[in-house]
């Protein structure tokens, strides 16, 4: 996207953004897309159409087919992004928000915002011949600190278990095992 077309972007509303497009598209202004638009704009971070759906005002009837249409819409006039994320279409409104970058934990699929202008930086200087640059997201996949306790725990629990399960001598030679380990480290 050019510079000067964002700027006149950002001095329309995202209804204004959205009545364009469906003009120019010739497409019905429906009252549905609207109110899914207003959720869109209002909804913090980043979610799936399901969540979307579930924040619809309970007096307004839609159908998932109208949401996930809608979204597909508002993903074309540049109002929202999307992220995939373990096979799941994440939503995140590109209205009024700078451009940042992500993380993701591999364990509980939960996503940050990451803004650091270094990234950028990076990706403008990074040589891409016979094409020419719009945009750049990063990901960078982990594991939250949450998760990471949880699989701390989880490997305590499998090495009790196998313990439980072991023969006297297994044990003692585990013990051997643990030692040599630990004097493999002073005498490198
Ligand atoms: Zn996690
Ligand atoms: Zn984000």
């Amino acid at each position: 996207m050019k510079k000067d077309t964002n700027k006149e972007q950002m001095a329309l509303t995202p209804e204004e953004i959205l009545t364009r497009f469906m003009t120019e598209q010739q497409m019905r202004k429906t009252p549905e897309r609207y109110a899914i638009l207003n959720v869109v704009m209002n909804m913090d971070g980043h979610n799936s159409a399901d969540q979307i759906l579930e924040m619809m005002p309970d007096d307004f009837h839609v159908s998932r087919g109208s949401v996930y249409n809608t979204l597909h819409l508002l993903v074309e006039c540049g109002l929202v992004f999307t992220h995939q994320i373990q096979g799941v279409t994440l939503y995140e409104k590109a209205y009024g928000i700078s451009q940042h970058h992500h993380y993701i934990c591999n364990g509980c699929n939960k996503i940050w915002d990451l803004y650091d202008t270094q990234i950028e930086q990076v990706a403008s200087k990074v040589r891409t011949p016979r094409f020419k640059k719009i945009r750049c997201t990063t990901y960078i996949y982990g594991l939250c600190n949450l998760c990471q306790a949880k699989l701390a725990r989880m490997k305590k629990k499998q090495e009790k278990e196998m313990k439980a399960n072991m023969t006297r001598e297994e044990i003692r030679f585990a013990r051997i095992d643990e030692e040599l380990a630990k004097a493999a480290e002073w005498f490198k």
